[in-house]
């Protein structure tokens, strides 16, 4: 049997007529930048996170960087965040003129531990940028009292995380803004790039609309230096379908991670962790993620027995090459140093069968009867 990490065709085919017709509609009418699907999917996004405004932008990326210059993030401020993510989190930090200062996840849920946060606050120190990894919550209540005790801006980053619930609250209520990606392997994915910022501050809202089209207001006069980075209208419409199957998808999702947990652990619970889903959190698993300690071997071996697997991330950002002047050494946050040894994330998305996760559940037991024998 051969298994993809993703498959995005069988969800292409179910949405193929739908989505050409909407496409030939946007070809037909030649608004092509900033015109009603995008308005529509703002509008939708914000409400489905039970924000006010959203902002569509080029990239999950560009979201956290307009997001942070937003909240007048510049050069000198450290902006506090986890060295477990995506590299895209603390870039977005130093394209800002910042400094990511980086604090150790908690080992559970592989988010920022936010009983380190306190510790590395300086009088620099402007926002804190908590990832809600591979579709989890963090534990934003212990964040969003620091941030107002230090007044301190919290930009999320969602990239992984859109749909997901914290307490009782959607993700895109907790910080100041939040960040979408629509990186077509994301759980609401484009067919391109695209991004989404959504926040309840609309003096925040509007500065991002202006800083999205160069900074300009009207159009011709600048008010800040801004950059080119919308979300366009092909795209939009994309999305403007698939958002109304996205909490479907998510159900799925957590259904196929109920399988796994549940087949895993009747015969791995020695050789595997499975992930935790922390008590209150409503996650979405973007990502399935176990900790195991033989994991090249074990990737290896899925991959000669057709398993795609991915590992995210194999370098904590602190070691990262690129940000080697931060002057951070190996041993700094041994917990995020830890998982990055460890994880391995199995295939992951809606159309993901069962017989094809229990393939992938007996392939990783052969895997161990036959490494300890
Ligand atoms: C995907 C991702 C991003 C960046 O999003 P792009 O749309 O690819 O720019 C940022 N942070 C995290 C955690 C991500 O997973």
């Amino acid at each position: 049997m051969k298994i993809p990490m993703l498959d995005l065709s069988e969800q292409y085919q179910s949405l193929r007529y739908e989505i050409i017709n909407s496409l030939d509609a946007v070809l037909l009418s030649s608004t092509f930048i900033l015109g009603d699907h995008v308005k529509r999917l703002e509008q939708d996004v914000a409400s489905l996170s039970n924000a006010l405004f959203g902002v569509g932008v080029a990239n999950g990326s560009d979201a956290l960087h307009i997001s942070l210059q937003a909240c007048g993030v510049k050069p000198g401020d450290e902006v506090i965040t986890t060295p477990f993510t995506f590299f895209a989190t603390a870039g977005a930090i130093v394209r800002a003129g910042a400094k990511p200062v980086f604090v150790d996840i908690d080992p559970v849920t592989f988010n920022i531990d936010p009983t380190k946060i306190e510790q590395a606050i300086t009088k620099n120190t402007r926002a804190i940028i908590p990832v809600h990894l591979y579709g989890q919550a963090t534990d934003m209540n212990p964040i969003l009292e620091i941030a107002r005790k230090y007044d301190l801006y919290v930009v999320d980053d969602a990239a992984q995380a859109i749909g997901a619930e914290y307490k009782g609250k959607k993700v895109g209520e907790l910080g100041h803004t939040t960040c979408f990606s629509f990186f077509p392997t994301k759980n609401l994915g484009a067919y391109g790039d695209g991004g989404m910022i959504v926040t309840k501050d609309s003096k925040i809202a509007e500065k991002m609309r202006i800083i999205r089209v160069h900074g300009s207001k009207p159009k011709y006069y600048h008010q800040v230096l801004g950059y080119n980075s919308r979300l366009d209208e092909l795209q939009a419409a994309v999305l403007n379908i698939k958002l109304q199957h996205l909490a479907r998808w998510n159900m799925l999702r957590r259904e196929k991670a109920t399988a796994y947990t549940k087949l895993l652990n009747e015969k791995l619970s020695n050789f595997i962790v499975t992930p935790t889903e922390v008590e209150g959190n409503y996650h979405v698993f973007h990502q399935y993620t176990i900790r195991v300690e033989k994991r090249d071997e074990l990737q290896r071996f899925l991959q000669k027995n057709g398993v795609s697997t991915m590992v995210y991330y194999p370098v904590p950002l602190h070691l990262q090459p690129a940000f080697q002047e931060l002057g951070y050494t190996e041993g700094d946050f041994l917990n995020s140093e830890k998982a990055a040894k460890e994880v391995l994330s199995l295939p992951m998305f809606p159309e993901l069968k069962l017989e094809q996760q229990k393939y992938i559940v007996d392939t990783i037991e052969k895997f161990f009867s036959s490494y300890f024998s």
